[in-house]
This record gives structure tokens, sequence and C-alpha cells, in this order.
């Protein structure tokens, strides 16, 4: 073996592992990483749902009248079902982040990525009865195997526009990045399970109340899915 090809093929591995980082180089997947309506932003929560974070959220929401898209691990969603059931009530959009949320999902074969998207889902459903295409995978990993399934299920995948990196960064700086950057079209990825998120969604609210923007929950494009 030559170094040449060492190189090559590091080169290519790399390429790779790039290729299943990058959800919205829609590589493997169609994503929809922004919203056209130039006056709405969507925000988005995962892996929710949390027993104290999440209705707290759910309360700064119907404060300012704003609805939003929560991309919910099935484990959590099967301790707290009444918090699936208040976001559907109060108008917000659920979608499915995989059951159990492992750093290996992106290593599984094509039947373990169908089982746990297709157990969120039955989940989903027996706590409230409507369908589930929305989906976000965890970590934004995509590869083949999650493709194939995806198509198999006739989820719509959503990425994100602006990433507030809020599980590693300081709320104060998750909140000026926000308040600086979010303009209309932005799909915005936050977690609703961090005990700063209520606060800073507050204020980020607050703020743009009078600027006419409107925010809005996701939703699928319509289409006949049938449960497989
Ligand atoms: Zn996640």
């Amino acid at each position: 073996m030559t170094w040449s090809f060492i190189l090559f093929s590091l080169l290519i591995i790399s390429l790779l592992v790039v290729a299943s980082m990058v959800l919205c180089a829609k590589i493997y997947l169609e994503v929809t990483c922004r919203i056209s309506e130039k006056d709405r932003i969507a925000l988005t929560f995962d892996d929710g749902p949390h027993p104290k974070y999440t209705p707290e959220l759910l309360d700064v929401l119907a404060k300012h009248n704003a609805k939003a898209t929560f991309f919910v691990v099935g484990k959590n969603a099967k301790k707290h079902p009444e918090i699936i059931r208040r976001m559907i009530e109060e108008g917000h959009s659920v979608g499915n982040h995989s059951y159990s949320h492992q750093w290996q999902w992106g290593f599984w074969s094509e039947d373990k990525v169908y089982r746990e998207l297709r157990g969120t889902r039955e989940l989903l459903n027996e706590i409230h009865s409507q369908s589930y295409p929305l989906f976000r995978p965890p970590f934004g990993i995509s590869n083949p195997n999650i493709a194939k399934v995806v198509k198999r299920m006739e989820l719509a995948v959503v990425g994100w526009s602006l990433r507030t990196f809020d599980t590693s960064r300081k709320p104060k700086k998750v909140q000026q990045q926000l308040l600086k950057k979010l303009k209309g079209g932005d799909i915005v990825l936050m977690h609703d399970r961090l005990e700063n998120t209520p606060q800073v969604i507050d204020i980020v609210l607050t703020h743009f109340s009078k600027s006419g923007l409107k925010f809005v929950n996701l939703e699928a494009p319509k289409s006949d899915t049938k449960l497989d």
C-alpha cells in the first residue's frame, strides 16, 4: 500500500464523515432548512419533553401567542405523554427525533433506524392520534441507511438555518446571537431540555414583539402519509 493510497482513502473517509454531519448540504436527504415566508420564523426545540423546562417554555410561548415545533425523543415522550398532548392542544407541531437518541445513531443498520423511528411514531400515535411526518435526525447525522427509512416512512426532514449551540454556549451568548442574527425565514435550532431556554425565549419574543415577525410551527407538506 502506498502513501498516496492511504492519503486518498483518508480523504474519502473524511468527506463521508463531513457529508453525514452537514444535514443542510442535502447529500443523502431532501431537507427543509428555511421557510419561504420572510415574515415568519420557526423556532424548533429538540430532545424533550423535559418534565420542568418544557412546560415552562410552553407557558412562555402561550404568553406571547407564539407557536413552535418540538422534535421529541420517544423515551421522553413515553414518560411525559401529558406534555405531548399539551403541545398539540396549544397549536405546536410535534416531530420525531428517534426513540433513544444514542450516539451510535449514525452507525445503525436500516432495520435498527426503522425500529427507532417507527417505535416513536407508534408511541406518539397512542398519546394523540394524528400523522407525525416531521423528522429531525439526532445530531443532524444522515447517511444512506437513514435516507432509506425516511423514504420508506415518507418523513419530511427538517434542518435549521440558525444553530444556537445552546447546549454548549452560555445562555447570555445564545440570547445575544438570537437578538442580533434572527431574521424572517429562519428555522432556529434549540433544546427544551435546558434550564435557561424558557427565559431566553421570553426575552427574544419580547424583543421581536413589535417587529411584525410571526413565530410559527412547521407543517409537513400535505400528503396521504399512511402508517407503515
Ligand atoms: Zn437531539
